[in-house]
């Protein structure tokens, strides 16, 4: 308490003291000057106050420290002598019941949030990747630096992949609970579980670990586009060398996918502009021709892109930040290429 005390006082008093090194001469010569009346007045009033907030407090840290106080107290009372009932040397392994199986998911939930939140910062890489391609880095064949930032990304996904593995594990074991299997001997199985996960992924080729991921796409696409700013990419099997275990069949979608940025709204037919991009089929638009595309926001409609089947209702179309600021980068290439090829003419 006496620490309490003298650490609230303190400001108090100095400006106390300030205050009268400053009045020393108007107090010793009082009333009867109007300057020292009227600084006296509220200087004084302010005074009071303070001491009154001062009490104040006082007295809730008195309560503090009681409620503190009765706390530890409890959790002093609450002694462990539970634990000597339990023959610790042949306590057996016991199955996990519905009450572990609930923590087993909050845990697998625990893994997907990490990874969510670890995997929102991937476009970084692609940012990287695309000023790397504007000061000049051509392609993964000529430019060592792209290829280190490719190895990089790569890592990036499998991380990603890893803390997939656990979350699956869990939940698998989690599952199995539910489902009323016995799950004895957890860690084993945990261990067992994510070692047969993370073997299969092991076993994946390059191909199948990276093409069909959004994020890659987007990764290369962003250096495809500085060097080639009117030209779909090709699909991404052109950038990774097939592997054993890449049979021709399974890739087909691969083939025919790749990202094509036109930057295009396939309704108005010009330039995306304010792009949305719809969550469920990840084709975009331009703000305003969606808008009157999906005329009744309660009703889903045909996605307007080529060759998609997909449904979409309007509110599932959101502002695609991203890509607008794509559109913009394409234009500004567009157009300084233009300025070479003008600048060109002239000196011919
Ligand atoms: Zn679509």
């Amino acid at each position: 308490m006496p620490v309490a005390t003298s650490s609230r006082r303190k400001p108090t008093l100095r400006r106390q003291n300030s205050e009268e090194i400053e009045d020393t001469r108007p107090t010793q010569a009082p009333a009867s000057n109007e300057d020292v009346s009227d600084e006296d007045q509220p200087r004084h009033n302010g005074r009071v106050k303070r001491e009154k907030k001062g009490k104040g407090k006082q007295r809730a840290e008195t309560d503090d420290e009681e409620t503190a106080g009765l706390a530890a107290a409890a959790a002093d009372d609450d002694d462990e002598d539970d634990d000597d009932r339990i023959d610790v040397a042949n306590f057996p392994n016991q199955p996990f019941g519905k009450l572990e199986a609930v923590k087993l998911k909050g845990i697998s939930e625990d893994w997907d949030n990490m990874r969510n939140l670890i995997g929102q910062h991937w476009e970084i890489y692609r940012d990287v990747a695309s000023a790397m391609a504007e000061t000049g880095e051509r392609d993964f064949e000529s430019s060592e630096s792209l290829r280190e930032l490719d190895r990089d990304m790569k890592e990036f996904i499998d991380v990603g992949a890893e803390m997939g593995a656990h979350s699956q594990a869990l939940n698998d074991m989690h599952q199995q609970i539910i489902r009323g299997e016995i799950v004895a001997n957890a860690q084993a199985r945990y261990e067992d579980g994510l070692k047969a996960i993370l073997d299969q992924y092991a076993g994946k080729t390059t191909r199948q670990k990276y093409a069909r991921d959004e994020r890659y796409q987007h990764f290369h696409a962003s250096i495809w586009e500085v060097h080639h700013p009117e030209q779909p990419m090709p699909p991404l099997t052109e950038f990774i060398d097939k592997e054993t275990g890449d049979d021709s069949g399974e890739d087909d979608d691969l083939e025919i996918g790749g990202v094509t940025q036109n930057f295009v709204c396939p309704l108005s037919l010009t330039p995306l502009l304010n792009p949305v991009t719809s969550k469920v089929c990840k084709h975009s638009f331009s703000a305003d021709a969606i808008k009157d595309y999906c005329r009744d926001p309660r009703k889903a409609y045909k996605c307007p892109a080529a060759g998609c089947n997909k449904s979409f209702k309007l509110s599932d179309c959101v502002a695609d930040t991203a890509l607008a600021k794509k559109v913009k980068a394409q234009r500004r290439r567009i157009e300084a290429a233009a300025a070479d090829s003008d600048a060109e003419e002239v000196v011919d």
